[in-house]
């Protein structure tokens, strides 16, 4: 059986044993340490943020940014329906109410449905997911929500190093957030980053995500906190992943362009797009097929060892927000039925990519 491809397993650069190593000669395994403060200061030098609090999770991050922008039970909480469940799962966990605003053809939440939502339903947040590592129209939303007071919170867990008119996602809202899971462009194993411009705030989200302990000798306690700081030993794995993030965007797009080249005489693909002004990450090469069936396709790549997955099955659809208001919905429906993830790992070779195109030439072609 020839080499399983994965989607996008994880990349180690070199210097995550040895940062490693210092942490353990330190003895400063947890709770933090000069490692967490190292990871934070390379996000905000690498992005232009002012702050950043580095978490267990992309997921506790949106969720302490909900914290912060005072949303509470009976809040209404607009979110991009085509996503991740990491993006809405903290807006239940705040007992707030998700709507949800489909995406235009560039795949992201489409401006005009934002406008429209924001004016009907008053909502207190909007988390504005940047897809598979592409930059959303966030120069129009954030503009559209200052106008109307909305906080916006941009989950960028899959879009670290994307930039719109050269500036990052994660940068335009009140809030971002990066996720270092496993799957994504770096990885610390699992961990996330809460950004923003506003030192203080951030500092509280700092306090919030280590039991919002109270600065007295004894324990005192006068908010709800949550257990969510990121070790020293993961942050220590993320300085070293910072260092190699440049050139794993470039071998991203690579691997974008390897695909779309090879496979440009099949005018039954569609790719997904970037946005004029934009610089994706291409964290997955993702495409729609115009006839055929996309888990059909799926099967046929793992009978070969390869892993290819559906899209994300909008949350309006998800049983779990049965209920739920959406603005539009057939986009991102349509994207789910026609479209699929292909193996983006960034260790892959140009053989690669041909071994996974002639599956996809020999079921289509
Ligand atoms: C991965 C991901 C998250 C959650 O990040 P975790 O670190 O896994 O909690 C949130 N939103 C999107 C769009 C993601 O892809």
């Amino acid at each position: 059986m020839a080499k399983r491809l994965f989607l996008s397993p994880p990349h180690m650069g070199g210097n995550e044993r040895c940062y490693i190593d210092e942490v353990f000669e330190s003895n400063y395994i947890a709770p933090l340490g000069a490692f967490v403060d190292r990871f934070e200061e390379a996000v905000c030098e690498f992005t232009g943020i002012k702050a950043a609090a580095a978490t267990s999770s992309g997921t506790a991050a949106i969720h302490l940014a909900l914290r912060l922008a005072g949303v509470e039970e009976g809040d209404r909480v607009l979110a991009s329906t085509f996503t991740f469940i990491g993006s809405v799962a903290p807006i239940l966990y705040q007992k707030a109410e998700p709507v949800f605003i489909d995406s235009d053809a560039s795949w992201n939440a489409d401006p005009k449905l934002v406008e429209e939502a924001i004016k009907k339903e008053r909502p207190k947040a909007f988390v504005l997911t940047h897809l598979y590592g592409q930059s959303a129209k966030v120069d129009e939303i954030s503009e559209i929500c200052r106008r109307y007071g909305v906080v916006l919170i941009e989950d960028a867990a899959e879009s670290l190093g994307a930039t719109l008119q050269g500036r990052h996602t994660g940068t335009f809202g009140r809030f971002g957030i990066y996720s270092f899971n496993g799957n994504k462009i770096i990885t610390t194993s699992g961990g996330g980053m809460l950004v923003g411009n506003d030192e203080g705030t951030i500092a509280h989200a700092r306090k919030l995500a280590t039991q919002a302990r109270e600065p007295t000798p004894w324990y005192e306690h006068e908010e709800l906190g949550y257990n969510y700081r990121m070790s020293n030993v993961l942050a220590a794995i993320g300085v070293a992943q910072m260092e190699v993030l440049p050139e794993r965007i470039v071998k991203k797009r690579q691997i974008f362009n390897w695909y779309r080249e090879v496979l440009s005489d099949l005018e039954v693909l569609e790719w997904m797009p970037e946005i004029p002004g934009s610089r994706g990450n291409r964290w997955l090469t993702t495409l729609t097929l115009r006839q055929g069936d996309p888990l059909e396709l799926i099967a046929a790549l793992e009978a070969e060892n390869i892993e290819a997955r559906p899209l994300w099955k909008p949350m309006h659809c998800q049983s779990l927000f049965a209920g739920a208001r959406v603005y539009g919905g057939a986009v991102s429906e349509d994207l789910f039925a026609r479209g699929l993830c292909l193996p983006s790992w960034t260790a892959m070779e140009h053989d690669d990519v041909e071994r996974v195109a002639s599956v996809i030439r020999r079921v289509l072609g």
